[in-house]
């Protein structure tokens, strides 16, 4: 036994040749399609839409969704290869293409088989894009804090309220929105009468506001939506409603392994940056890799990523296993690996000298892409919270709603 796991063996991780063929061909791909306009769409402030449409066809928007769905199938773990070798090149394409498992995660495993058949194909496809809105400018972290109403009207709900920092939200048809159908029984339950809602973009008093100038992921704007009297029927509640709270938590627990996969690919990007660099550049007569202030930081910088890479898959195995320790795995694999991005883009950065901070090198968004990282879906300081809850109901059966 490792403290507090219960066998060594829920170490293992085991890969398989098909995914191995798998990450060559998105490689591939994005060698050829992606890293050569990295600083076109840097400049720009736009991901292409051609680029987009290449990565629909190459099947991506359907990665860990089932074929029953028109999906390609694949778990957490397949889908963790794809993000990190998207974001190796340019992390905000892979949040593009997979932030549409913000919303088909809790459709396939809470919705209905209607809701699954009607929203998940077009999906899947990549025909259409969904967004997931639940932040709010007074709950982010805290999700139980959301001020947006949904009031029963005969058979339909009518939703008021504005997310913010909604990504893809430009671009989504279908969103599921967060919002409260009941006051909360008492402060100690303060999660429930929360319920999940699909709603569509074309509805009347849905509206997509303002974009967020962030300082990374440069091309995934995220926006505010709107929700002004917006009539959304009953059967798009996604069920249990006013348990809903626990369908965006579960959703988070799940998607997260995907940013810890997206820090791991920010950070190999600059790595190999970084060491083509090493190699490249002379000072003093000399390779700079041979000054070992250069050499020792590459070394620490690919044990750094190694380690978060083992996290990640190892999150993203147990994910796959539907083991309870799967949160718990996810909260550390996201809090390790956004932190070894920020600390190996900014060596990275270093180790180019001047031409590190400049835009045309196209290495220094990897810091601006990893600070996100850190934040978004949940920020490092609510993994802790997380990491040490799963620890308390794992060692003392303690159950803290610290989250
Ligand atoms: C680029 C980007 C894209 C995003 N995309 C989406 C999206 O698609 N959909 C969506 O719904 N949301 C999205 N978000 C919102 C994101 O999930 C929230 O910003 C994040 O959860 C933090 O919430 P907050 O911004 O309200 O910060 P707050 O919750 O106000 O936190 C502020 C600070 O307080 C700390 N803090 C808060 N509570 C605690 C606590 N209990 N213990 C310790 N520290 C605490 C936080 O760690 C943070 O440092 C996105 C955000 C960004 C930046």
């Amino acid at each position: 036994m490792v403290f507090p796991f219960g066998n060594i063996k829920d170490f293992s991780i085991t890969l398989t040749d098909e995914e191995e063929l798998f990450r060559k061909t998105v490689r591939q791909f994005v060698d050829n399609e992606v890293m050569p306009r990295v600083v076109e769409v840097e400049k720009s402030g736009e991901i292409p839409e051609d680029l987009i449409q290449k990565g629909v066809e190459m099947g991506f928007t359907g990665v860990g969704i089932p074929e029953e769905y028109d999906g390609q199938g694949g778990g957490t773990l397949l889908t963790a290869i794809l993000m990190e070798e998207l974001s190796r090149a340019l992390p905000a394409y892979g949040t593009g293409l997979l932030v549409n498992g913000l919303f088909t995660y809790p459709v396939l495993r809470y919705g209905t088989e209607e809701q699954k058949k009607k929203y998940i194909p077009p999906v899947a496809r990549g025909e259409v894009f969904a967004a997931h809105a639940s932040t709010e400018p007074a709950a982010g972290s805290d999700v139980a804090g959301i001020q947006t109403t949904a009031e029963k009207k005969g058979d339909k709900y009518i939703i008021n309220g504005r997310k913010i920092f909604i990504t893809g939200a430009d671009k989504a048809k279908y969103f599921v929105v967060s919002a409260r159908t009941n006051p909360p029984p008492d402060k100690r339950k303060r999660w429930w009468g929360i319920t999940v809602f699909i709603v569509e973009r074309d509805w009347p008093g849905v509206e997509v506001g303002s974009r967020f100038d962030v300082m990374g992921l440069t091309g995934e704007h995220p926006s505010e939506v709107i929700l002004d009297n917006v009539e959304v029927p009953e059967e798009n509640i996604i069920p249990p409603k006013d348990e809903g709270f626990k369908i965006l938590l579960d959703t988070y627990d799940h998607s997260r392994v995907g940013i810890a996969a997206q820090a791991v690919g920010i950070a190999q990007g600059a790595f190999e940056k970084a060491f083509n660099y090493s190699l490249q550049r002379t000072a003093f007569g000399r390779q700079i890799i041979a000054f070992e202030g250069v050499s020792f930081k590459l070394a620490d910088m690919l044990t750094e990523i190694q380690a978060a890479r083992l996290l990640t898959y190892w999150a993203a195995t147990l994910a796959d296993q539907g083991r309870e320790e799967a949160v718990f795995a996810a909260s550390m694999a996201k809090t390790f690996a956004t932190e070894v991005a920020e600390r190996v883009a900014n060596l990275a950065i270093k180790i180019h000298g001047g031409v590190g901070v400049d835009k045309e090198t196209g290495v220094e968004h990897y810091l601006r892409d990893a600070v996100i990282t850190t934040i978004y879906e949940g920020t490092n300081d609510i993994q802790r919270l997380t990491t040490i809850r799963q620890l308390l109901k794992k060692t003392l059966g303690i159950d803290v709603l610290i989250r």
